[in-house]
């Protein structure tokens, strides 16, 4: 079992950035149109970023500690007739089951390729009608977004409960639509940058770098390197001993882990508050103090650079 530490460190990170100021901003900021994630992708594995709008606690330390090694590969902008079919004869061959982000107007007459989607077990996610960069709508227009796309799979019998924004480009105001939608807003931990291009080993390598237990996957159909790439990915999880979910299997499994991962939370709390009470004799308690009161270490954070070099 591989336990891959930069997202430990990313975890951390996560947590540091939140105590020290960066995720402390307010959610528009955070995850707009000039976000962290619109423009890296990386969102640590913590449940604002990851997860918006969730009470879970999330923890790969937990899921490690369960044994829950599952991983969620996302497919978004879809349907994509080109490779869908191989995409499902691939997971097929592993055993693995998928989600599939779509967006609404390219649909068409492709609406069996969604259905063949569930019937091999995946799930469908909505992914907008249009695929615009969220917060640059209006209220009325980002509902509609959502609406128009859950109408159609509706109308063919598929259930929807997940969005994820285009982009990653959602902010509050999104967000409580999404909700009133009853669809739950998803981010991704894991960016194989295929939009970017690449060789399939590239791809591959990006996504095999980063996983971990309960990591989420973005990964795009249309992309055919991304589908080459998809082999090595499988049989990478396969011979880790990793097990690949629905979102919705992902966060049955998130629900079951919850209580470890609050108790992990509260007793790593407790055991660095009387870490920090300890008295020393090398060091004098009101140094101890001032370095109690030194601000939190922010992360470094990649200077956004303004380009759009970008398309989930
Ligand atoms: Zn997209």
């Amino acid at each position: 079992m591989k336990i891959n530490r930069r997202d430990f460190t990313r975890l951390a990170s996560g947590l540091l950035v939140g105590a020290g100021g960066v995720l402390t901003r307010p959610l528009s900021a955070l995850a707009g149109d000039g976000s962290y994630i619109a423009h890296y992708g990386h969102a640590p594995f913590y449940a604002a970023h990851l997860y918006p709008g969730s009470s879970l606690t999330l923890s790969e330390r937990a899921l490690h500690e369960t044994g829950e090694n599952v991983i969620a590969l996302t497919f978004d902008d879809g349907p994509a007739p080109a490779n869908d079919g191989e995409i499902l004869r691939l997971l097929a061959q592993y055993n693995a089951v998928a989600t599939f982000f779509v967006i609404g107007s390219k649909v068409g007459h492709h609406i069996d390729l969604l259905q063949q989607m569930v019937a091999a077990g995946c799930e469908i996610g909505n992914h907008t009608w249009r695929h615009p960069m969220m917060t640059s709508l209006g209220g009325d227009s980002q509902s509609d977004e959502l609406r128009q796309t859950d109408d159609l799979l509706a109308s063919a019998g598929i259930p929807v409960r997940w969005f994820r924004p285009p982009y990653g480009d959602y902010d509050s105001l999104t967000q409580t639509i999404a909700q009133t939608e009853a669809l739950e807003t998803i981010l991704w931990s894991v960016d194989s940058r295929d939009w970017k291009g690449g060789a399939p080993d590239l791809i591959a390598q990006r996504v095999i770098g980063d996983i971990s237990p309960g990591a989420v996957i973005l990964m795009h159909s249309t992309k055919s390197n991304t589908v080459a790439a998809l082999p090595k990915i499988l049989e990478f999880g396969k011979s880790h001993g990793y097990r690949f979910v629905t979102m919705s299997e992902w966060k049955q499994i998130m629900i079951r882990t919850d209580p470890i991962a609050t108790r992990m939370a509260a007793e790593s709390k407790t055991a660095s508050a009387r870490e920090a009470a300890k008295p020393t004799v090398t060091e004098p308690a009101a140094s101890a103090k001032a370095a109690l009161a030194e601000p939190a270490k922010i992360a470094e954070v990649p200077r956004l650079d303004g380009a759009k070099a970008i398309s989930y």
